[in-house]
């Protein structure tokens, strides 16, 4: 746990939060400013601060976020229509909270290339 990282507070339950999916190694919840219709926060419970940061040992973890990532979004109605999956990394990925989350997007249309 990380001091002063709102998602490591989240992780523990210290920011009440309303689990759309969790297990011992995940949390999904709501964005609190959706982007879409349907905008899901997929968070690693142990802190890693952007995609630079995972190492070896991360390898099985993140193919677990993402298969979690297949079945919340089937969960959320998403399988029919798509809906797309953002890990915005870094300044000029538009990261601003440190710690590690995928987007689920979903519920309209997304445009190429994004913004
Ligand atoms: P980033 O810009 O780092 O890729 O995404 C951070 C996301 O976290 C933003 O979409 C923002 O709305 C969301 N967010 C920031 N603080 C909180 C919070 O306290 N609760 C929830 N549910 N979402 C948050
Ligand atoms: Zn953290």
């Amino acid at each position: 746990m990380q001091q002063d990282c709102i998602f490591c507070k989240i992780a523990a339950k210290e920011i009440p939060v309303q689990p759309l999916y969790e297990d011992e190694h995940l949390l999904a919840f709501l964005d609190i400013n959706p982007a879409a219709p349907v905008h899901v926060l997929v968070i690693p419970k142990k802190h890693i601060a952007n995609l630079l940061d995972l190492d070896k040992q991360d390898q099985s973890l993140m193919g677990h976020m993402l298969t979690a990532i297949s079945q919340i979004a089937k969960q959320m109605g998403l399988a029919d229509d798509g809906f797309r999956v953002v890990i915005n990394t870094k300044e000029n990925g538009g990261q601003t909270v440190h710690h590690l989350h995928c987007h689920i997007l979903g519920g309209r249309s997304m445009t190429w290339p994004p913004g």
